[in-house]
């Protein structure tokens, strides 16, 4: 008989009850570990049945009972081991499991590599990665497929350094591992060495599958590697996955993220097996393009097409609304979250929280937030950013506060909430603290995004100097958007001279950014150098860089209305021109005055002040006064900043119409009352 060898090695008497011992590796650990007895049982006539019978109860994961009957076969049929150590990992049940592993040490078939290699599964997928290394080391007999399973582990724990070594050791490798390696590599960033793994596991003459696939393409998309991606298109079409559903919804993912929306829209059109997954991978690649109107048009053709949204899909339409500052739809969206029963699913609820801050409605935010039970970090930071975004910075220190006394630690998102709220209400040396704190207290390392903001903080409140020399010394490159920040604080403080060499600065990294040229050119206009204006106008036009023109849009009665600046085409031009020229005249009774030296050409009064008087912003607020019920508040978004004097503009029209006006343009959320706005003047 088989197992005869090792009973006999045991010389375990019949019908003797036998204390397990702990095996060595347990012997630091502080698992509880229950000594269990059994009793020995050598007839095995039935078996097969046994085995049927253990085989049936796992699969049902009825374990425990698998369990009881195995004790009674246990040295007649070491395998059964694997199937009850398989089970373990479904049903959670990580005693048992240990309990197996001493089973297997005491009738001495640990070198039986399947057991070991079961075990390792095991121990990996419980995240015990001791213990999965010190069996690993202790194993007699290896083979690819135990190294496959330490890979995965270590890759687990973000241990790469070790999975690397043991890949480099491994002598004898199969796909899964090369799978294992690339995935790993794409998991913590390496992505340029996960595509040179992949094309050395081709060399060596290893088939990728869909999983390989689904890696590399993962890591083009986090290089926008769209050269890259493309040859690995061929590819997936040499090797027949370009009809497989995970394949082409990697695809799509990878064109859309390297900005290719039309390329990652037919494939996902010509995928013969549609589904969510492929709604989902559409709508947000639809998102990271800006295509928010194309967002919510594909939701209701997924919805008409019989598919029921998921968390996925509402983050990637809530979020949309956000942007469109949409509250209308917003809120019906959020209808249908509570009819879905996403309502409690707290990624939907952040998103949901972000969605009224930016459509302006902080009151929905709070609500939103005190209504969910379970709040995890992300759900606190949106909060905060929405305080932030209204200019309530105190308020948003105080939730910072109750969540450190909830015992929650913020993570970098959360700071980044801080720091944009203190530096949204010139709290420079509060901003400033909560830097440190996150470095020091919480050993979080700072991001490009984390100096931006304190750039940003430095820079309004007139630290110049000081914002210059953090940028040229964090240990973080430079990008435009930093030294944007810091060319607009120029301007605010007129600091003439670093605003050229800022302005180098940005065209050095992005000469195609236009709101550099405009803020330059905005510098020579205020100083009334035409002649400097027009040569900065000359060199854009040179370098075909196009203004991006100024874009108001307002909601009335569930339709969206777009102004462009000077745009004569909506239907009521001539109506809201001649509403206009009366509310100017009546603003100027009051006090007003045009700042004409804001605009960037050369011509007379008359002329600028015409100009001043069509900014999109004028146009939409003169259009909602007219439509909108009196007394209704009126809701404004911008495409860009709001400028100077239309912030002037704006708070005479909320005292004469004595209306609350809310501005949202690209930085921040303005609510003009009773001639104020809560801005405080400083955006
Ligand atoms: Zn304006
Ligand atoms: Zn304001």
């Amino acid at each position: 008989m088989l197992h005869f060898s090792f009973m006999a090695r045991f010389l375990l008497p019949r019908t003797t009850f036998y204390c397990v011992p702990v095996p060595a590796i347990f012997e630091n650990s502080k698992s509880s570990f229950s000594s269990i007895s059994f009793k020995t049982h050598s007839q095995n006539d039935s078996f097969s049945d046994t085995k049927q019978q253990i085989t049936t109860l796992c699969s049902k994961g009825h374990i425990k009972k698998a369990f009881e009957s195995f004790l009674c076969d246990i040295w007649t049929e070491p395998r059964l081991f694997s199937i009850l150590i398989q089970s373990c990992i479904p049903t959670n049940s990580v005693s048992l499991g240990k309990q197996l592993h001493s089973l297997i040490f005491t009738s001495g078939c640990s070198s039986d590599k399947f057991i070991s290699n079961h075990l390792l599964n095991f121990y990996s997928k419980f995240g015990e990665l001791n213990n999965a290394v010190k069996l690993f080391d202790r194993m007699p007999r290896r083979n690819y497929m135990s190294c496959n399973i330490m890979i995965k582990a270590y890759l687990e724990m973000g241990n790469i350094e070790n999975a690397k070594n043991l890949f480099d050791e491994m002598t004898e490798r199969n796909v899964a591992t090369w799978n294992a390696m690339v995935t790993g590599l794409v998991k913590f960033g390496l992505n340029e060495e996960a595509l040179l793994l992949f094309s050395r596991m081709n060399v060596l003459g290893f088939v990728p599958d869909e999983y390989s696939f689904g890696s590399v393409l993962r890591g083009c998309a986090h290089l926008r590697a769209l050269f890259v991606g493309e040859q690995v298109h061929a590819y997936v079409a040499k090797c027949g996955f370009e009809f497989n559903s995970v394949v082409g919804c990697s695809l799509a993912h990878m064109y859309m993220k390297a900005g290719s929306l039309c390329n990652g829209e037919r494939i996902i059109k010509w995928m013969p097996n549609c589904n969510l997954v492929a709604w989902n991978t559409l709508m947000a690649g639809k998102a990271q393009n800006r295509c928010f109107e194309g967002v919510l048009d594909h939701y209701c053709m997924m919805k008409m097409a019989g598919y029921r949204p998921d968390k996925i899909t509402f983050v990637s339409v809530i979020s949309s609304c956000s942007e469109l500052a949409t509250l209308c739809q917003g809120k019906q969206i959020h209808a249908e979250v509570i009819k879905a029963g996403a309502s409690s699913v707290v990624s939907v609820i952040s998103s949901l929280v972000s969605m009224y801050s930016k459509c302006g409605s902080l009151q929905d935010s709070i609500k939103a937030f005190l209504e969910c039970e379970e709040r995890d970090v992300v759900l606190w930071s949106s909060m905060i950013a929405a305080y932030g975004f209204h200019g309530q910075c105190e308020k948003a220190i105080k939730l910072f506060n109750d969540m450190e006394k909830e015992n929650l630690a913020g993570n970098e998102v959360t700071f980044l909430s801080l720091l944009y709220a203190c530096s949204h209400c010139g709290l420079k040396d509060k901003g400033l603290d909560f830097f440190d704190m996150m470095v020091e207290k919480y050993g979080l390392k700072a991001r490009l995004e984390h100096y931006t903001c304190v750039v940003d903080l430095l820079g309004r409140s007139g630290c110049l100097e000081e914002a210059e020399t953090m940028i040229r010394s964090m240990p973080v490159s430079a990008d435009a958007i930093i030294w944007k920040t810091l060319l607009s604080a120029c301007k605010i403080h007129k600091n003439e001279e670093m605003a050229r060499r800022v302005a180098e600065e940005v065209l050095r990294i992005d000469p195609q950014d236009p709101a550099s040229y405009v803020l330059i050119a905005g510098i020579h206009a205020s100083a009334k150098r035409w002649q400097n204006v027009s040569e900065v106008r000359r060199a854009m036009k040179d370098k075909m860089v196009k203004k991006e023109p100024g874009v108001s849009w307002v909601e009335v009665k569930n339709q969206v209305h777009q102004f462009h600046t000077g745009d004569k085409s909506h239907p009521k031009f001539v109506e809201i021109n001649q509403y206009l020229e009366e509310l100017t005249s009546e603003m100027k009774m009051q006090g007003y005055v045009p700042d004409i030296s804001s605009v960037l050409h050369d011509m007379d009064n008359e002329e600028k002040e015409y100009n001043l008087t069509h900014h999109s912003e004028k146009l939409a607020i003169a259009f909602a006064l007219m439509t909108i019920p009196k007394g209704e508040p009126i809701r404004v978004m911008k495409n860009l900043r709001v400028c100077s004097d239309c912030h002037v503009a704006i708070k005479y029209i909320s005292e004469i119409k004595n209306l609350e006006i809310i501005v949202r343009d690209s930085s921040r959320f303005h609510h003009f009352k009773n001639g104020v706005c809560s801005c405080g003047d400083y955006w």
